[in-house]
């Protein structure tokens, strides 16, 4: 049992183990012996022990130690493995006996000490290889002093700070940099002094010399002695330029707008609401918000393509810097909108004054892809003396002002004022209750009657939309007509206006049968009139009116058809062959050229009431009546005055000759009722 015990010890021994005859050839070695050198087993037990040996000398060491004692313990010797390798090992030895005490040899035991042995040759070089280190890694390595001394300064210090070693060692670092204190290093410097480690913001540095610039951050730890008492701080210091460059394109691109470079929305509102907490503080203080629409530019994009529009961003971009001052912001909120930040305008015409440099500068064309382009723009301005708790009061103050300018007529500029803003109230109010109109049934159509001038009789009807609203009454249709416009709703309005005024002079004809049909003039929304569908829900509505299509009077404005575009001209021609009339409604208000006339299938052209209310009054404007029947006479239309109020206007209308008039002095839009009333009586003029 024990036999085997021994047996298992030498052969798993990670030290070689040997038996060797007196003369020191081998008995029997273990594998470990045969790992530890690299022979093969029978190599060895032909070989000798002293032919391991490196130096002749060990081996003699050895012998007389043994000779002597009887053995030998750790005793140190460098042993050659077969490859030539020398390996650094201890050995304990001692003589073998046999049974009647003669000598037979030796056993010993190997351990092979090489590893332990290079380490520790590193440790006598560890000062060098300390320094080898520090002065070429890529990252700045200090030592500090408790009085913030330099002690150690390396290379890549010396690389980042233009400084050498020589110059710095032995002075204090906000000596030699004064900056770190202005940067919170030298703070930071004395935490770690008091056994904290930190790291530093991002502090920038600069070589007039070499031209390098950049960033660093440094991780301070106190330099802690091998009796644990802070003996100074150790800072490892990085170069910190490239990720603070990226952080910093990437918070730029967070802040600007991509296409024109300009501050973006959230840049914007950021800088607005620093201004907001500075009029806090000084009460005195005024700034204002312009906000900047661009006027028709859909039409740039749409007809010289997206890359012109962005050409043309960019460019009024540029203009507008050049409009502000310094301190000033323009932004590009996105799209065709812009807003400008104008700082300290105690005054408003101080605002007013860049609004009105803004306007001038685009009287200039800009060049989009090789195109001249005339752009406007409408502007609204808000001030900060109107009193806001926050920004997003008085950009929407702005952005009313900014509409209430495109209302006004496109390329100008409104100032912002408590009207305004009741009446941008209003028109979200309105904008709610319309929605809720339509279901409720609250429309309701009034009709004015219209006269043929020369029998002196109704010849027909315009049918006017009237809103009975649940709280206010009767709104007017200049009240909705304009926010339903905008929001849409005129549509589904429309298309029920055009088939209730269908349903009612129908049912009128068949009950009245006068001798002329009546008609019926229906105002159609320029939205309306560009609807995809018009002429399938006209039809719709011809059909289930059973309406004679002569019989019934489109009125559509100037800017319907003013947009000479192929869609205008089928459409009307469309309806033409319907045999549905078409009107012009309020002819002469509106573009200066008539060549649509001649192009488009219009019977009528109704002349504008501003120009009848002249009448009777000295200025020119009365001759336009005049003029506008001549053309109408020349070109095969027929006239309508509208507005006529008095008899003196009806008798100049009576000499001047439309054919048609209509006006409170006849009548006003009356309920259906009441024209029933009246058609019964038949009245002449
Ligand atoms: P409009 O088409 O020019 O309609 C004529 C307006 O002049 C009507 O105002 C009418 O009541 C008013 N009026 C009639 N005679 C006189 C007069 O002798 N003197 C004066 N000062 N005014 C007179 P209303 O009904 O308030 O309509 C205003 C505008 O609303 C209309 O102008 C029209 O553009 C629009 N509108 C009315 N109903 C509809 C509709 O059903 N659809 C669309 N799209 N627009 C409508
Ligand atoms: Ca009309
Ligand atoms: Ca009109």
């Amino acid at each position: 049992e024990s036999e085997d015990r021994y047996r298992a010890l030498f052969e798993e021994s990670h030290d070689a183990i040997y038996f060797t005859r007196s003369d020191g050839s081998f008995v029997e070695v273990n594998p470990a012996a045969l790992r530890m050198f690299g022979y093969t087993k029978d190599e060895l037990l032909r070989g000798r022990a002293q032919q391991l040996y490196v130096n002749a000398e060990d081996r003699r060491r050895f012998r007389e130690e043994i000779e002597r004692t009887g053995f030998v313990r750790n005793f140190r010797v460098r042993l050659r493995a077969k490859d030539g390798r020398e390996l650094d090992c201890v050995l304990s030895s001692m003589v073998r006996h046999g049974a009647a005490g003669e000598v037979l040899g030796y056993q010993g035991i190997i351990h092979d000490v090489s590893a332990r042995t290079e380490s520790e040759l590193k440790l006598r070089d560890y000062e060098h290889f300390t320094r080898t280190i520090v002065s070429s890694i890529h990252q700045g390595v200090i030592v500090y002093d408790q009085e913030l001394r330099y002690q150690l300064f390396n290379r890549f210090m010396e690389e980042i700070t233009g400084m050498r070693s020589e110059q710095v060692i032995g002075r204090r670092a906000t000596d030699v940099f004064p900056h770190l204190v202005e940067n919170g290093v030298d703070a930071l410097l004395q935490r770690a002094l008091a056994g904290e480690t930190v790291q530093s913001p991002d502090v920038p540095y600069s070589i007039p010399a070499t031209g390098r610039a950049g960033w660093t951050s440094a991780l301070y730890s106190p330099h802690v002695s091998p009796e644990g008492e802070i003996i100074g701080v150790v800072a490892i210091v990085m170069d910190t330029t490239e990720r603070k460059r990226a952080e910093d394109q990437l918070t730029y691109n967070a802040f600007h707008d991509a296409l024109t470079g300009l501050p973006n929305r959230a840049l914007f509102v950021d800088r607005l609401e620093r201004l907001m907490r500075h009029t806090k503080r000084h009460t005195d203080y005024v700034f204002g918000v312009a906000f900047l629409d661009l006027d028709r530019f859909k039409l740039v994009n749409d007809s010289l393509g997206h890359l012109a529009g962005d050409e043309l961003l960019i460019a009024i971009g540029r203009r507008l810097q050049e409009c502000v001052r310094l301190g000033d912001t323009v932004a590009r909120l996105g799209g065709d909108e812009f807003a400008l930040l104008l700082d300290n305008v105690p005054d408003a015409t101080d605002a007013t004054a860049v609004a009105e440099r803004i306007l001038a500068s685009l009287v200039e064309p800009f060049i989009a892809d090789k195109h001249e382009v005339y752009i406007t723009a409408s502007i609204g301005i808000a001030l900060s003396s109107t009193g806001y708790e926050i920004p997003e009061e008085i950009l929407r103050d702005a952005d009313t002002a900014m509409y209430r300018a495109k209302l006004e007529g496109r390329s100008r500029y409104e100032v912002f004022d408590r009207q305004m803003h009741e009446r941008a109230v209003h028109v979200l109010q309105v904008d709610t209750d319309l929605r809720r109109a339509i279901d409720r049934n609250e429309f309701m159509l009034h009709y004015q009657p219209i006269i043929d001038l020369k029998r002196g009789r109704i010849t027909g009807f315009e049918a006017l939309i009237r809103w009975q609203h649940p709280q206010r009454g009767i709104v007017p249709p200049a009240e909705f007509i304009p926010v339903a416009e905008e929001n849409g709703l005129i549509i589904p309005i429309g298309w029920w206006v055009l088939e209730e005024a269908a349903r009612q002079v129908t049912a009128w004809n068949e009950r009245f049968s006068p001798q002329q049909p009546l008609t019926m003039a229906v105002n159609l929304s320029p939205k309306q009139f560009l609807q995809g569908d018009l002429l399938d829900q006209l039809d719709a509505i011809l059909d289930r009116t059973g309406i004679d299509p002569a019989l019934l009077r489109l009125e559509i404005t100037e800017s319907v058809v003013i947009r000479n575009e192929q869609r205008v001209a089928a459409t009307l021609d469309a309806l033409r062959g319907r045999g549905i009339q078409l009107c012009i409604d309020d002819f002469g208000t509106g573009y200066s050229s008539l060549s649509y006339l001649h192009a488009f299938p219009i019977d009528t052209l109704k002349i504008d009431r501003s120009f009848v209310g002249q009448i009777g009054f000295t200025g020119n404007n009365a001759g336009l009546v005049e003029t506008i029947v001549a053309l109408s006479r020349n070109l095969g239309m027929a006239a309508v005055a509208e507005g006529v109020e008095t008899a003196e206007q009806l008798s100049f209308l009576r000499e001047v000759g439309p054919q048609y008039a209509q006006g409170y002095f006849f009548s006003a839009a009356l309920a259906a009722g009441e024209i029933e009333e009246m058609l019964a009586r038949d009245p002449v003029w």
